[in-house]
């Protein structure tokens, strides 16, 4: 047989082999790390025999699959362990990459209750101490009999059968198991498993199904690096947006307003009438004007967008005006064909070219339930939306011009971007992407240009792009390590020809302008989210709700001063707020400390006297005494900064 190795070489061989001698055979070193292989491309034991021609990719202790092998085996394992005790029947192995959690599911009578995890971590230690797992190949009808008495194992064996034409089982302790992955047959490679949770979860993930029980756990190749995983999963858990709300009340959610609906607190509104206001200030320096408008639209509007037939999965369905009108409206998903409307308004020449229309606008989208997560994805959202009409001469300089804007705000939030997606169409894909193949090439080559002349690095994503343009799209990543854009620049040769939008050149002909779709932040939603993850809720002073706490103590005379002091900064532009509470000086230290407020003001009898003010940084034990003056000084200067 005749083998394909990874880098295009190949090995023959005139008897079957395992996947560990085929490895052996090149090093022994390699054949000593090998936990198992990609197959022509189905990932399989090392213990697995290779008898014909295939594709073959080893899997070793240093392979970026390693951990999904360890992963995989070690749920294997914590399953072989509740099927041992309890005699479970086990369903399915997973692998949670961004959470480096795996998780076994089960069924069993009775139920088993969170005392039990101490057993199974038990038993998991005392199979850790054994050799192999056996790894076997059955054909379907051997799987049907075996599983009988077990639908999910049944299921899983139909799906194994069908992608790969027999059923890999795992065999340990006498107990049989259907696996779809790569599973470590070597039991001395793996080393600690550690037993954490217990929850639910449906069967396929559907609220139809039965309810099993789902043991959680990590693992890791000592318990240092179990130590360190855990540690990493905590410290971002930490970051979370939605538990840093809980201390800074930012925003809220209520379920009869509706999923996904967000409530801007105080608090939040005051971050985000702070963000919006340095943002049209930029908007403002680099010539855009500010328009608007409705947040509906006729349907007849979306028709003639497209985006009826190419994105109406997304929107909140259609409403009638009332009283048996025909007239059909939506909530606007996105705010372009509005913002045409207002180029409309007038006749434009090649003179006035370009023109910058930017919105702070309120849209909604109908994410589905499950994909709501806090304020990073939302159904009622506000795009700092921008859409810019520009002459094919103008393109790459208004490009250019464009990422410098994002380029300062997000360097002024020092937002830390994961990378700049280049997305491009996927030319197989004919429903999402409207059919104009010189119109794409054309575009995709103009933005390609721009992004070389602007020496930018990039991932180009085939399938991403827009389904009217290819897009320049900055990613980061969030606490949950999920990948989301924040800022967007997306080019547009369709929509202007669809709502015949033109301009009048030199020799007073009509033309077309190019429309770019501009995101300078995103939404303010996502952006918030995304702010708060990365400062874990220690805002820059500009942006921060309260920004100094004043703590009175003692007689009255110095709750009388906290209130002078507050109508002070009132006219400073500085928030303040009282601490009225008959509670300990230390406790509302640490309680300022907890919302995160940048400066805390101590009152007493001595500051009352002369007039001054003690105050300390969020974060730091040192005490300072300085005139009213000085400290508003120190203040304004650093909200000016914005740092
Ligand atoms: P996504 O990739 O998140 O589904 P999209 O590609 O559909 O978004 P655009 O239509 O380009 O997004 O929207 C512009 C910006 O709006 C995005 O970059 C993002 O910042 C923000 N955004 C989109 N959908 C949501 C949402 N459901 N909740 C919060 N912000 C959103
Ligand atoms: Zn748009």
């Amino acid at each position: 047989m005749k083998i394909k190795l990874l880098d295009g070489s190949f090995k023959e061989f005139d008897q079957a082999l395992s996947v560990k001698e085929i490895a052996s055979s090149i090093a022994i070193s390699l054949g000593k790390s090998t936990v198992g292989a990609k197959v022509n491309g189905v990932f399989v034991s090392a213990d697995f025999v290779v008898d014909k021609d295939v594709n073959l990719e080893l899997v070793t202790t240093r392979s970026e699959y390693f951990d999904d092998y360890m992963n995989m085996t070690s749920a294997l394992i914590t399953g072989i362990a509740i099927a041992k005790l309890y005699k479970a029947n086990l369903a399915e192995t997973y692998y949670n990459a961004d959470e480096k959690e795996f998780a076994i599911t089960f069924e069993v009578e009775p139920r088993i209750g969170l005392e039990q995890l101490e057993s199974i971590q038990a038993e998991v230690n005392n199979i850790l101490k054994l050799e192999t797992i056996k790894s076997s190949k059955m054909t379907m009808a051997q799987a049907e009999k075996e599983f009988a008495h077990n639908p999910y194992q049944l299921h899983l064996a139909q799906q194994a059968n069908e992608t790969f034409g027999y059923v890999p089982v795992y065999t340990l302790c006498d107990i049989k198991a259907v696996v779809i992955g790569g599973i470590i047959t070597d039991i001395k490679v793996m080393k600690v498993i550690d037993i954490q949770q217990l929850t639910g979860s449906y069967w396929l993930n559907d609220s139809e199904n039965v309810m099993l029980q789902r043991v959680h756990g990590m693992c890791g190749i000592n318990q240092i690096s179990l130590d360190e995983k855990k540690a990493m999963i905590e410290e971002r858990r930490s970051r979370d947006h939605r538990l840093i709300n809980k201390q800074l009340n930012i925003f809220g959610f209520d379920n009869l307003v509706g999923p996904g609906l967000p409530l801007w607190m105080p608090n939040g509104t005051i971050i985000k009438d702070e963000i919006k206001t340095y943002l049209k200030l930029k908007e403002w320096e680099y010539d855009y004007v500010h328009v608007t408008t409705p947040v509906i639209g006729s349907v007849d509007l979306y028709r003639t967008s497209g985006h009826w037939d190419h994105y109406g999965e997304d929107m909140f369905q259609p409403f009638s005006g009332g009283n048996g009108s025909e007239e059909q409206f939506v909530l606007r998903p996105m705010n372009c064909p509005h913002h045409i409307a207002v180029y409309k308004q007038e006749q434009h020449s090649y003179r006035e070219l370009p023109i910058r229309i930017a919105e702070h606008a309120i849209q909604h989208r109908y994410e589905s339930s499950g994909s709501l997560t806090g304020l990073e994805r939302v159904r009622g959202m506000e795009l700092t939306d921008s859409h810019i009409f520009v002459r094919p001469d103008q393109l790459a300089t208004e490009f250019k011009q464009i990422y410098k804007l994002i380029s300062e705000v997000l360097t002024t939030f020092n937002i830390e971007i994961d990378y700049l997606s280049f997305s491009l169409r996927d030319p197989q894909d004919k429903n999402k992407y409207f059919q104009d193949d010189k119109m794409w090439n054309d575009a995709e080559a103009a933005l390609e240009a721009v992004l070389d002349e602007l020496n930018l690095e990039y991932k180009k994503c085939v399938g991403e792009a827009a389904f009217y343009g290819p897009k320049l799209d900055i990613q980061i990543k969030t606490a949950q390590n999920h990948e989301i854009t924040v800022s967007t620049i997306q080019l547009d040769f369709l929509l202007p020809r669809k709502f015949d939008v033109t301009y009048v050149d030199q020799n007073q002909e009509y033309q077309t302008p190019i429309m770019i779709h501009r995101g300078l932040i995103g939404t303010y939603e996502r952006f918030i989210a995304t702010l708060l993850e990365q400062t874990k809720g220690v805002l820059p002073l500009w942006l921060a709700p309260n920004q100094v706490e004043i703590i009175p103590i003692g007689n009255s005379e110095n709750f009388d001063y906290a209130e002078q002091l507050r109508q002070i900064f009132k006219k400073e532009m500085i928030r303040s707020h009282i601490d009225l509470r008959d509670e300990r000086l230390s406790y509302k230290i640490r309680d300022a400390q907890t919302h995160k407020v940048p400066f805390q003001l101590v009152i007493g009898n001595l500051e009352t006297q002369n007039q001054t003010v003690t105050f300390r940084r969020y974060g730091s034990e040192n005490q300072v005494t300085i005139s009213q003056q000085q400290f508003i000084d120190i203040i304004k200067k650093e909200i000016a900064s914005k740092q």
